[in-house]
């Protein structure tokens, strides 16, 4: 036994694992990742976290007397990795139900863009502050954030404990100082705030970039190792009028431009089409894509993110929840239980997307879409120890015929209990420890005729696919 104590041990829960698979079963596989979504649970057991990372998955009569700064009895409870966010614009809390039942059209020219025009860098840090507490009381530990004044995002991540991958986005219509403040944003925060800040480069969408600015960003991307995040394809109707007007789909102006060199993370993509599968097979995994299918069913939208046709394109399909304002929420357990929802109904097959499968979008999936897929995801020896307790002792999950089911179907984001990142709890017995939400509120609460005003007739961009 080690000298020192352990930092943190949680024991008596049952734990998410990913299973290990054996080399001669590959052979066996029919679309080339079967293998990867073994996704198995151990009872009774136990997780050491030493030096925020995770030391040990074990059995609790292993850690009985094993000595630890903290420890979580967690009976009842299942301890999984904390879920991603692959996509949405944290700030964006601010306007939650202000555009509501609106085509997109309307959506941005009439009410968001007009009112993101009135944002300062304080209501952004008060927006970032109440989507930071709901992510961590709905269980999720790492964002992948899209939008302006970001050094206040980071600043709030810093502070609050999360994990982010955050990027400054930006419009050709700023002229070259968008792009450069970008990547310059983007160089300097990564790997800032102990290593919990992960950056990309920011292009708002091939809509409102020109193919200039985008193949610029490829460059950049390239000379600094920077990621890409991006809107692209986000629906049918941009990629009919990419290829009418242009001849081509967003996804072969993210190849034309050199996008599809990057690691590239697409926001949405339910417009992608049959041609553009190739495209993104050929990127070896490197592109990803964020779904978020709350938005599209509220749009309208005819179409769904295709996991199907990307699983089978080795695209790595992680979930999303896109910013408040067009989701009503940040919770990504829903997009959980939708994304399976949605994929069956789309695909017309129950067996579709099975709850293991699911988990795997919102574990390692989502992992690699933000570039974290060899640090968190898992709960296993080395991995960063972002780990939530989920509570299924309620009526509503229980009884328990296969857990996977339950954590996909009948669990909720508010059967979390416990939330830690980096082996720091953030939220204990559904207590926040590093957010003071009434305070943000009551300031919140002030700012809004400010920032909900559309008087002006100003907008800063206007939406046209
Ligand atoms: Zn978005």
């Amino acid at each position: 036994m080690r000298a020192s104590p352990a930092d943190l041990v949680i024991t008596g829960c049952t734990v998410l694992v990913h299973e290990e698979h054996e080399e001669h079963e590959e052979h066996e596989e029919h679309e080339g990742h079967d293998q990867d979504e073994r996704i198995g649970f151990r009872t009774d057991a136990a997780i050491v976290v030493r030096d925020r990372v995770i030391e040990s998955v074990t059995t609790a009569a292993e850690v009985r007397d094993l000595p630890a700064v903290e420890r979580i009895e967690a009976h009842g409870q299942v301890a999984m990795p904390g879920l991603i966010n692959c996509h949405t614009h944290a700030p964006m809390t601010v306007l939650r139900g202000l555009a509501e039942d609106l085509p997109i059209e309307e959506w941005f020219n009439g009410v968001v863009w007009p009112v993101e025009s009135n944002l300062t860098a304080a209501d952004v840090e008060l927006g970032a502050r109440l989507a930071c507490a709901e992510l961590i009381r709905g269980g999720v530990t790492c964002f992948a954030d899209h939008y302006f004044h970001m050094d206040t995002v980071a600043a709030v991540v810093a502070e609050c404990g999360l994990r982010a991958h955050l990027g400054e986005a930006y419009f050709s219509s700023q002229g070259p100082e968008g792009r450069e403040r970008s990547a310059e944003f983007a160089l300097r925060h990564r790997g800032t705030a102990d290593g919990r800040i992960t950056t990309a480069l920011a292009p708002h969408a091939p809509y409102t970039v020109t193919d200039a600015d985008l193949a610029a960003t490829a460059e950049l991307a390239r000379a600094h190792g920077l990621p890409v995040h991006i809107h692209a394809a986000e629906n049918r109707d941009q990629s009919e009028a990419g290829l009418a007007r242009h001849g081509r789909t967003p996804v072969e102006v993210l190849e034309r431009t050199g996008l599809l060199d990057t690691d590239l993370l697409i926001a949405h993509g339910t417009g992608i089409l049959e041609r553009d599968l190739p495209l993104l097979a050929r990127t070896g995994g490197r592109t990803a894509v964020a779904t978020a299918p709350r938005g599209y069913l509220r749009f309208a939208w005819p179409d769904t993110t295709p996991v199907r046709a990307l699983r089978a394109a080795g695209v790595p399909v992680g979930l999303a929840t896109d910013g408040a304002a067009s989701n009503n929420s940040l919770d990504v357990w829903e997009s959980m239980t939708l994304t399976a929802l949605v994929q069956k109904s789309t695909e017309g097959d129950p067996r579709w997307l099975t709850s293991r499968q699911a988990l795997h979008h919102a574990t390692l999936q989502s992992a690699r879409a933000v570039g974290l897929g060899d640090s968190v995801g898992s709960l296993a020896p080395g991995r960063r120890a972002d780990i939530v307790l989920v509570d299924l002792t309620g009526p509503h999950t229980q009884p328990v015929h296969d857990l996977a089911a339950t954590l996909v179907h009948s669990a909720r984001a508010s059967d979390v209990r416990t939330t830690v990142v980096d082996g720091r709890i953030l939220m204990r017995d559904r207590v926040l420890l590093t957010l003071d939400l009434p305070s943000v509120m009551g300031e919140l609460t002030r700012r809004l005729p400010a920032l909900t005003d559309r008087g002006h007739g100003r907008r800063i961009q206007q939406y046209d696919t």
